[in-house]
């Protein structure tokens, strides 16, 4: 396999010297996976061509994972250890990582072996086919058919619904990103679930590929049932930002213009009622409509020019544009690479 060149790449770290690969890795009690999952991963990198780091994050493990992690990485130099103080989560381990990563390329996967390392390359080699994210696709899930399979069966539908992210499998951990893609994402809650949602929002070209899947040798999982409600409230936040994050005015306040107009309307006509026919309006169910219409419809329409406040907050207090931009070309960047 060639070396990867990306051009356009912003290393997002101080470091120099940048690795073509870096695969990340949370790790939560993992410490039997530990050793079979440093080899893993080394043995299908070595020999590929690519130079690579591993980065293991430590998310406050109490089985000793934290010890070995911190011993490995001191013997070896393909592998570097960022030990978060407690437990935070998947998401946020996994924030850590891509901040510490390097690579041109960063992998993730997760550490107990249920993703297969030897399927990395892959991924890689159809990355450089011209994509920013390439997402494993578990065909032969080894997971509980119940507790497992039904709820991330009903998941996936959703959120390609939601999404409009063409995908069988958005729970696989193990996908490759292009480093630009990662450093311009923030994640929260459990977001890294929707990374490919958030990278579709971002304007990246994303893919999948079937990938090995294996079910748990050591230790157990860390998430029940309760996750699927999680996923479902992070599913609304995913929904809300690609629909409204740059015009919340035009969705918030047109409903609030409608609403209130409404209202107004249905106001005259009882003021007409009451003052020119003389009739009483104080039992008419109409009342309340009219009054909770024009109610509602104020509402909408501050909430939409508070979300407009936010919003502006949002991209300006952290330099986000409101755009991604792939690639610029002109004679004078074209001839310095070549
Ligand atoms: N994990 C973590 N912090 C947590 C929970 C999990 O870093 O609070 C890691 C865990 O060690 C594993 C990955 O996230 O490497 C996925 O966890 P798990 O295998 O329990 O999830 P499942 O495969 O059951 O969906
Ligand atoms: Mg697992």
């Amino acid at each position: 396999m060639t070396a990867i060149i990306y051009q356009n790449t912003v290393p997002h770290n101080n470091f120099s010297d940048q690795p073509n690969v870096s695969v990340v890795v949370p790790i939560y009690n993992e410490v039997e996976s530990l050793p079979h999952l440093i080899d893993a991963i080394s043995n299908s990198l070595k020999n590929s061509g690519l130079s690579y780091e591993i980065i293991l994050v430590d998310d406050g493990s109490k089985d000793g994972s934290t010890q070995l992690l911190r011993e490995q990485a001191i013997l070896r130099t393909d592998l570097r250890a960022v030990l978060l103080r407690r437990n935070y989560g998947q998401t946020a381990a996994m924030a850590a990582g891509f901040n510490y990563a390097k690579g041109q390329v960063i992998v993730t996967l997760d550490g107990d072996l249920q993703n297969d390392p030897a399927d990395i390359p892959l991924l890689i080699a159809k990355l450089e086919e011209g994509y920013d994210l390439v997402s494993g696709w578990r065909k032969n899930r080894q997971d509980g058919a119940l507790d497992r399979l039904l709820p991330s069966k009903i998941a996936n539908w959703l959120i390609g619904k939601v999404t409009d992210v063409k995908l069988h499998d958005y729970g696989c951990s193990l996908k490759a990103y292009r480093s630009e893609l990662v450093a311009d994402m923030n994640l929260y809650g459990e977001l890294h679930r929707f990374l490919p949602a958030l990278a579709y929002i971002e304007g990246a070209r994303i893919t999948e590929i079937p990938v090995r899947h294996h079910a748990r040798r050591f230790g157990q999982s860390k998430y029940g049932l309760g996750r699927t409600f999680r996923v479902l409230m992070d599913l609304l936040t995913i929904w809300f930002m690609k629909k409204f994050l740059t015009r919340p005015m035009h969705v918030f306040g047109w409903w609030g213009l409608i609403s209130m107009f409404a209202g107004i309307s249905i106001g005259s006509y009882l003021t007409f009622v009451k003052l020119v026919l003389g009739e009483e309006i104080g039992n008419r169910p109409l009342l309340v409509l009219a009054v909770v219409l024009l109610l509602a419809g104020v509402q909408l329409f501050s909430f939409g020019l508070l979300a407009e406040l936010l919003m502006r907050t949002y991209h300006e207090s952290q330099g986000r544009p409101i755009y991604r931009v792939r690639e610029v070309v002109d004679a004078i960047a074209h001839n310095t690479q070549q």
